[in-house]
């Protein structure tokens, strides 16, 4: 809105032929979905303590803090050393901004020694939460952890020898099946794979990280099948995953277990558990997989989006169509200049394929079985005539 406000304001105060050279041709959201620069790693302030970090492939959410630095998705690999760089940064920044403040009694009465600005270092990263099994949301996961440290007690230390080494890894079980057997990418090093994964709905730290309750919950064919949402609910910043990419349609990986209808149902769950500030505006705050932060009207105008392309796709599966043809019904055309793509990974065929697929279409039962072979029925020969049953007699006449 800001933007069509300023452009306006430039417009009255030209004269007529620099109104024309400014007046945009077409409404266009390019200046708030434009990505880093390729390479750099962009970081953005959410709320209060926690920040996201754009352009590492996966966008990171990072709370810092005095616990310490949870991350939710680590980034691609190559360029971890960037994301690490720009988390130890915030972590220390934060560490100054808080630094205890001096009381201001004499050196009689108290040491002075917080006086003379000796506070003790930053606290290390120490949770990182997988979204999903994708190399640029698990990338990082090996250099962050390593960077990180586990804190344990009593007799836990004792009984496992490297408890302590790096940051607790958490994800749902279907991650951490598919990062170990190295399914559809390249074999994960040991000390990337999850060192916690949840199996059931949802899945909660044990205590308050950073003066919040952080909560993992499992969103059941959505993306993949292992895709996990995560609420800090302090702060309340959702970070939502591969249920949306501001600037594409979502990656749906059937060959993983993604559905459309999966997606759909975890966007709606993003809405039950936000609340906006005013009007659907602001409240709060969901940083999706790809693109930029939004917040629930924007969560809702996707959800409605993929809600309109499936139910167009629906009916032309109920109507027995072929992918060809539902490719060639244009089901998405209003949304293609927003989300579509020709070209890149996840062109907007593949998309309109994988809602297809998952809606059931295509498969044998929409068919005639044509392959079956027609057999003549033989008139059965076998059997005689009734001979004991007569012909009703005729009714009298009165
Ligand atoms: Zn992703």
């Amino acid at each position: 809105m800001a933007g069509a406000v300023s452009v306006a304001a430039l417009v009255v105060s030209l004269p007529l032929d620099a109104q024309q050279r400014v007046q945009p041709s077409k409404f266009t959201r390019a200046p708030m979905t434009q990505a880093p620069p390729s390479g750099e790693v962009e970081v953005l302030p959410v709320r209060g303590n926690v920040y996201a970090l754009f352009g590492a492939g996966a966008n990171i959410v990072v709370s810092v803090g005095n616990d310490g630095v949870l991350i939710v998705d680590a980034g691609r690999a190559e360029l971890s050393d960037k994301v690490l760089a720009a988390v130890q940064r915030l972590q220390r920044e934060w560490t100054v901004r808080n630094e205890p403040k001096s009381l201001g009694f004499g050196a009689e009465t108290r040491s002075s020694v917080s006086e003379r600005h000796i506070t003790a270092p930053p606290k290390p990263i120490r949770y990182i939460l997988n979204t999903s099994a994708d190399p640029d949301h698990v990338g990082g996961n090996e250099k962050l952890r390593k960077a990180g440290h586990t804190f344990t007690g009593g007799n836990v230390a004792g009984n496992i020898a490297d408890a302590t080494e790096g940051a607790a890894i958490l994800a749902h079980e279907n991650v951490l099946s598919r990062m170990a057997q190295g399914e559809g990418q390249a074999a994960v090093p040991a000390d990337a794979l999850p060192t916690d994964a949840y199996f059931v709905d949802f899945y909660k730290l044990s205590h308050y990280f950073n003066g919040e309750g952080i909560q993992l919950f499992h969103m059941p064919k959505a993306h993949t099948d292992g895709d996990s949402i995560v609420h800090l609910r302090g702060t309340d910043v959702i970070a939502m995953g591969d249920l949306m990419s501001t600037g594409s349609y979502p990656v749906i990986d059937v060959a993983k277990g993604g559905t459309i209808n999966g997606v759909i149902e975890g966007l709606n769950r993003v809405l039950d558990m936000s609340i906006a500030e005013f009007r659907l505006e602001g409240g709060t705050l969901m940083v999706p997989g790809h693109g930029r932060l939004v917040d629930s009207a924007d969560v809702a105008y996707y959800r409605d989006m993929l809600t309109i392309i499936r139910d167009r796709v629906e009916d032309l599966v109920k109507k027995g169509r072929t992918l060809e043809q539902v490719k060639a019904a244009n089901v998405s055309g209003d949304y293609d200049t927003e989300y579509g793509s020709t070209t890149g990974s996840w062109t907007t065929a593949n998309f309109i394929e994988a809602v297809y697929k998952t809606l059931g279409g295509g498969e044998v039962r929409l068919k005639p079985d044509t392959t079956r072979e027609r057999v003549p029925v033989k008139p059965d020969t076998t059997r005689k005539p009734d001979t004991t049953r007569k012909a009703p007699a005729p009714a009298k006449k009165p």
